[in-house]
């Protein structure tokens, strides 16, 4: 299993869940490397923003592309081995995250029956960005799946971002709430063209300031609370920023 590094081992920490539903609940993130998106405001680009690709990133500048090398930040496990260091945090509450955690489906399949086989207590969230679905022995395993389906303020293409046969899956499944990124409000129009298209239930949809720092939040939240108001959507914040910034590991 493909995890990014984090110092000298893998990028596994216990924090409160920052976003979406459980937001404030215990939680053990497992960060695991590579993407098949390229979004240009991307917090995690070194899981897959590497040297000699043509990506474009908020945090490059004219002469020089911030990269990552792609030995540098990887660190390959088995999943006897990320079951231990998972299980000596006290949470239960297991968030899979990346990255795109759907990209490595099999391994996380194999990694939850072996954790369910060492403590039946353990409970998996998925974050994904909605353009894979979750092989079955994956799907059986997880309790709540967190979808952030990329707008084009992310900088992907619409059929790079938009996976009609994953999202509709997500839409249909009860387990699955989508949190939408939001930017400007023309972002909204964005959300609710994609709600319609794939008839993703009101209820299981959150909007989410952008931004990296308290002061942005706060300055999103002020026009975004009113909108989710008006349409019905619920408000979602970024409690890990409001905590501890735009810190790694946290
Ligand atoms: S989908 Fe997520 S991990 Fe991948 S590039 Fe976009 S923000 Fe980063």
């Amino acid at each position: 299993m493909k995890l990014a590094r984090h110092g000298t081992g893998p990028e596994i920490f216990e924090s409160l869940q920052g976003e979406g539903l459980s937001m404030g609940v215990p939680s053990v993130f497992v960060r695991l490397s590579l993407c098949n998106l390229h979004c240009t405001w991307c917090d995690t680009a070194y899981t897959w923003n590497w040297t000699n690709t043509q990506y474009r990133h908020v945090n490059d500048t004219p002469d020089a592309p911030r990269k990552y090398r792609r030995e540098e930040e990887i660190i390959e496990l088995d999943c006897e081995s990320v079951a231990e260091l998972i299980l000596k945090f006290r949470a239960r509450n297991l968030i899979f995250t990346g990255g795109e955690p759907l990209l490595q489906g099999r391994e996380l399949a194999r990694l939850a029956a072996h954790l369910l086989r060492l403590d039946p207590a353990c409970r998996f969230e998925v974050e994904t960005n909605g353009t894979l679905r979750p092989p079955p022995a994956l799907d059986a395993h997880i309790a709540q799946y967190n979808v952030s389906p990329k707008l084009s303020n992310s900088g992907n293409s619409p059929t790079e971002r938009e996976k009609p046969d994953a999202i509709a899956f997500f839409a249909r499944c009860e387990r699955a709430w989508f949190k939408f990124v939001v930017a400007n409000a023309a972002d909204l129009e964005e959300v609710r063209t994609l709600q319609n298209r794939y008839d993703i239930p009101q209820s299981r949809i959150l909007l989410m300031p952008e931004g990296t720092s308290p002061d942005e939040l706060r300055e999103k939240s002020r026009w975004l609370a009113p909108l989710c108001l008006q349409h019905g959507y619920r408000f979602g914040d970024r409690l890990h920023v409001h905590l501890y910034g735009s810190k790694r590991g946290v």
